[in-house]
């Protein structure tokens, strides 16, 4: 097989110029699913920030002010840890699913397929028509005609990427900061309505002109399948056996014996290029560039239809499948990764369930030495932070010493309230009497109580002189 077509992408002609590509509305019994699929994740897409677990947002990736919340559990700064496995897992899952079934996860559940196939294009369908029309369209003056329908198109896409970057808002700030900021009016907040306008810029920017080339220069993961798919990984696979024959592919010709004459079973028409919404032809074996998409799988079928040969020439196969007639295997390498992903699941579900609603920290203030007091009392100084990681305010909150005979003494109060998925933090003392204390080095053990509810308990160092009488 020629290997040239690697030495160009086809998204950028002779020149070094953008090429435009007018893929062919996709139809068939794939496409029909990948709708369905679509509908479902746009629905799961805009509304995951609407949706509320326990008060907690489901999703929401507040960078700025390090808060995270995954499937409703809230992940906090000091929660980083349980954040990074969950990323962890999340590579290794859409790696293993990559070594097993090649880029499904590109063309059934990327949001970037999933907006630019099923949003984007379908509007540029209805609004511009099929591939012969749009290139025609793009090849004709600027007429009425073709004035009214490029206004039209762009006015759309710039509604439905300043709706895509409101969401993307809801996911980084929150959607109840995002509905609060548009009851405000825009103009109450100058720097998020900017934000908002610069996400709409990249949105209208990816899926108005930059599109397929997303998937074959930008996307890291795109590029990782080299390394990721061998000969067992089911891919969008053309038949080269039964496409080629002894002789080649051919023109159909009614009537023609193609076995007798040794011709392949494809009638090179094309149409699995034209339909490509990243210009390939996939009769040119695995390219880094085929987003598995399964237009072209749907488009052969049909031709396969109208001529009478079996279909599935283009379907869903490995190269083993294609050349041994293998059937698809668990490899070691993909035990390997199942059991990874077992085990991480395993600590990450368990960290989740063992995790304290409260987090608790007392530390000794730094350059503080103790202080002898009347009656045998050493005193030490701490500062306390608490983190309430639930979306309930915590009342009533005080210091009870567990390990030790003794006070704990809270500056200016009593005890006091840690705010809904906020952070309290204070000083307190700690006195206890130097009898009760076995070395200059003791380790208290500290109860966080709400009200007479023990709720968390944390350590602390408390320093005393070698020797005090
Ligand atoms: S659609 Fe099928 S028959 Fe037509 S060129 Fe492509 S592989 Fe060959
Ligand atoms: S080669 Fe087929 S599956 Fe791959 S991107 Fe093109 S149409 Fe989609």
């Amino acid at each position: 097989m020629e290997e040239n077509f690697r030495d160009s992408i086809s998204t950028i002609n002779e020149e070094g110029k953008r090429a435009w590509v007018f893929p062919k509305k996709p139809s068939g019994r794939l496409y029909e699913y990948r709708k369905w699929v679509s509908y479902i994740l746009l629905i799961f897409l805009f509304s995951s920030p609407f949706i509320k677990i326990n008060g907690n947002q489901f999703l929401m990736f507040n960078v700025l002010e390090r808060r995270f919340n995954i499937f409703g559990f809230p992940f906090w700064p000091q929660d980083f840890h349980l954040f990074v496995i969950s990323m962890i897992i999340g590579v290794i899952f859409v790696a293993l699913f990559t070594v097993a079934f090649g880029r499904i996860f590109c063309g059934w559940m990327c949001p970037q397929t999933i907006f630019m196939e099923m949003v984007f294009r379908r509007i540029e369908y209805w609004i511009d028509g099929d591939r012969g029309a749009q290139i025609r369209l793009d090849k004709q003056s600027w007429n009425s005609e073709k004035i009214r329908k490029r206004l039209l198109k762009w006015f759309v896409f710039f509604i439905i990427s300043f709706l895509i970057a409101n969401v993307f808002l809801a996911y980084l700030i929150s959607s109840d900061r995002l509905i609060q900021y548009v009851t405000d009016g825009p103009l109450a907040h100058i720097s998020t309505l900017i934000s908002l306008l610069i996400f709409t810029a990249v949105f209208y920017f990816v899926f108005a002109w930059f599109r397929e080339q997303v998937c074959i220069i930008a996307c890291p993961y795109g590029r990782m399948q080299g390394v990721l798919l061998d000969n067992k990984s089911i891919v969008v696979a053309y038949d080269h056996k039964r496409g080629e024959g002894e002789k080649g592919r051919k023109k159909f010709r009614k009537n023609e014996d193609r076995t007798a004459l040794g011709n392949g079973d494809c009638i090179d028409c094309f149409q699995c290029v034209n339909v490509c919404p990243t210009g390939i032809d996939i009769r040119n074996g695995t390219q880094l560039e085929c987003v598995n998409c399964t237009a072209c799988i749907d488009e052969c079928d049909s031709i396969m239809e109208k001529v009478n040969l079996p279909k599935g020439l283009i379907r869903y196969a490995s190269e083993d499948n294609i050349e041994k007639k293998d059937k698809f295997t668990f490899t070691p390498r993909l035990k390997g990764y199942a059991a990874v992903l077992g085990i991480l699941t395993f600590i990450l579900v368990g960290m989740l369930f063992l995790r304290n609603d409260l987090e608790a920290n007392i530390l000794r203030l730094p350059g503080q030495l103790y202080e002898r007091k009347e009656g045998n009392i050493i005193s030490n100084v701490y500062t306390y932070k608490l983190v309430n990681k639930t979306s309930k305010d915590i009342e009533d909150v005080s210091f009870k010493l567990i390990s030790h005979k003794g006070e704990i003494n809270l500056v200016s109060y009593t005890s006091f309230t840690v705010p809904a998925q906020e952070l309290a933090e204070g000083t307190l003392f700690i006195e206890i009497n130097n009898a009760a204390l076995s070395g200059d080095k003791d380790n208290l053990k500290i109860g966080v109580y709400s009200g007479n509810n023990l709720i968390e308990t944390t350590t602390a160092r408390f320093l005393a002189p070698r020797s005090y009488n």
